[in-house]
């Protein structure tokens, strides 16, 4: 008999629960991925994360080819692609792991409306604790992060489901060559990747994954805030991607003593929480979660300093940079150039996520939206009217100003943390200088949030 194996977002084959349950139920198994028409020509199919994709879909390839299989990739709607190559092979089962987001929910009901009996859903592969498992009395979600961690911590762990050793896939099925894939992505993407994006692929996710948790993690606790200490796994894209299983990650850092590591299962807990959310709330990556009334004011020319770095307000700019460099950012940076977007520029959350989603290459709909709603007040965040401080922010977390002069050419002969207040230079010195004067003042900035918020 022979079995298909959907992948989506868990492109591994270690505790990969979709091929193990495919290659137990059936003689011969086809691993397939779907280059979704609809997420080709749309703005989830943004630079950074093609070109990370290409990288997955090789190096899962080269995973199969050594196990006597291969990926077969075609393009098209999953769901027809899906149904003609089951008709095709004679599958008589299709596996596929539960998704949270609408796109995922709405693939899931006409696959489940096409194949009836067929298809099989498998919880927990994208998340440690499958959406909706657990749930507070009388709601279908938690919204408060702390007792959902409390019931989260306590939730039995799925089995690691073992490796295969080998994957026999039935001859003469078709797919597209590798080199086209990587092609097609390129053309659909539009655009080129950032100079220092990270290389995709489950390989590089296990080598990292090795690297971090066989460095002691006792330093999480204290640095994951340090701007320039950059002592964060850097896991997210390979964790966004399912190069790795989250589960078999807390599985592992549970097993490390000490503060880092329970910093750190926290923080994948937080992953969860999110996808939790968006699972119910599907609308929650469009509309306020808890809707404030506000009246976004921020124009297109502060959003395009936003964006472009340019803001005059240096710790900003330096996260916006490394975004755009890297494809990735520091957490506390994405925290205050958030901030700064929403409750100083007081621009809408909307414009900044869409930013975010288009360079970040762990951009994810669950994280990026919720993170996004969480600093503008309108999603679970329990104090919704804070407002971070960049400056505040800049002396706590980029005391020594390293992380500014790493991403700020224009200011990196301005020593110390002197570096965050450009405007306090000596005038002739900070003539001299490259850089532009603060677009907004902060005073005013927080005024405006709190007008349009209704707060004054
Ligand atoms: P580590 O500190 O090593 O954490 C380990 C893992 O835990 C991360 O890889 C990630 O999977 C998870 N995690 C950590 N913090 C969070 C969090 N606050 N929410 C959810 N999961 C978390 N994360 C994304 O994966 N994709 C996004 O699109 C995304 N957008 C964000 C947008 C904003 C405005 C903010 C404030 C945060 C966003 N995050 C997003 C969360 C977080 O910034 C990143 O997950 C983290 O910086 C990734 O770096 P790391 O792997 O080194 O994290």
């Amino acid at each position: 008999s022979t079995a298909i194996a959907l992948f989506t977002s868990d492109l591994r084959i270690h505790d990969q629960p979709v091929l193990r349950a495919a290659l137990d139920a059936a003689d011969r198994v086809v691993p397939l991925f779907v280059l979704d028409d609809g997420v080709l020509g749309s703005r989830f199919c943004a630079p950074n994360r093609a070109a990370f994709l290409a990288d997955c879909l090789e190096d899962l390839d080269a995973s199969l080819r050594a196990r006597g299989g291969r990926l077969v990739v075609r393009r098209g709607d999953p769901v027809d692609t899906a149904v003609r190559l089951a008709a095709e092979t004679g599958a008589t089962a299709v596996h596929l792991a539960a998704g949270v987001s609408g796109h995922a929910q709405r693939r899931e009901d006409r696959l489940r409306r096409a194949l009836g009996d067929l298809l099989h859903i498998h919880d927990a592969v994208v998340t440690v604790v499958a959406a909706g498992a657990v749930t507070p009395a009388g709601r279908d979600h938690f919204a408060v992060f702390t007792p959902y961690l409390r019931r989260w911590e306590q939730q039995p762990r799925r089995d690691p489901a073992p490796t295969p050793r080998r994957v026999p896939v039935p001859d003469g099925v078709q797919g597209e060559r590798m080199a086209e894939v990587r092609a097609l992505l390129a053309s659909a993407a539009a655009g080129d990747p950032s100079p220092a994006l990270p290389r995709g692929g489950e390989t590089e996710g296990r080598r990292r994954r090795e690297a971090w948790l066989g460095a002691p993690l006792d330093a999480y606790q204290d640095r994951h805030d340090d701007l320039a200490g950059d002592a964060t796994s850097r896991l997210s894209p390979y964790l966004h991607f399912g190069c790795l299983s989250p589960t078999e990650l807390v599985r592992d850092a549970e097993a490390a003593p000490g503060p880092g590591a329970a910093a750190f299962v926290r923080q994948l807990a937080w992953r969860d929480f999110h996808h939790q959310v968006l699972a119910a709330r599907p609308a929650a990556a469009r509309l306020d979660y808890r809707p404030r009334g506000d009246r976004w004011a921020a124009d297109e020319q502060e959003l395009a300093a936003w964006r472009e770095g340019r803001t005059g307000y240096p710790v900003v700019d330096a996260g916006m940079r490394q975004l755009a460099h890297e494809g990735w950012m520091h957490n506390r940076a994405r925290l205050l150039t958030a901030s700064f977007l929403v409750k100083t520029l007081y621009g809408d959350w909307r414009a900044g996520a869409a930013h975010f989603l288009r360079l970040l290459v762990d951009g994810d709909l669950a994280n990026n939206q919720l993170n996004w709603q969480w600093v503008a007040g309108t999603g679970t965040d329990t104090r919704p009217n804070r407002v971070l401080n960049p400056l505040v922010q800049a002396r706590r977390f980029d005391p020594r100003g390293d992380y500014v002069r790493r991403w700020v050419p224009e200011l990196a002969s301005v020593e110390g943390p002197a570096v965050h207040r450009p405007w306090r230079l000596d005038p002739q010195r900070r003539a001299e200088l490259d850089y532009p004067e603060p677009l907004v003042d902060l005073e005013e900035g927080t005024r405006r949030f709190r007008q349009g918020r209704g707060l004054s």
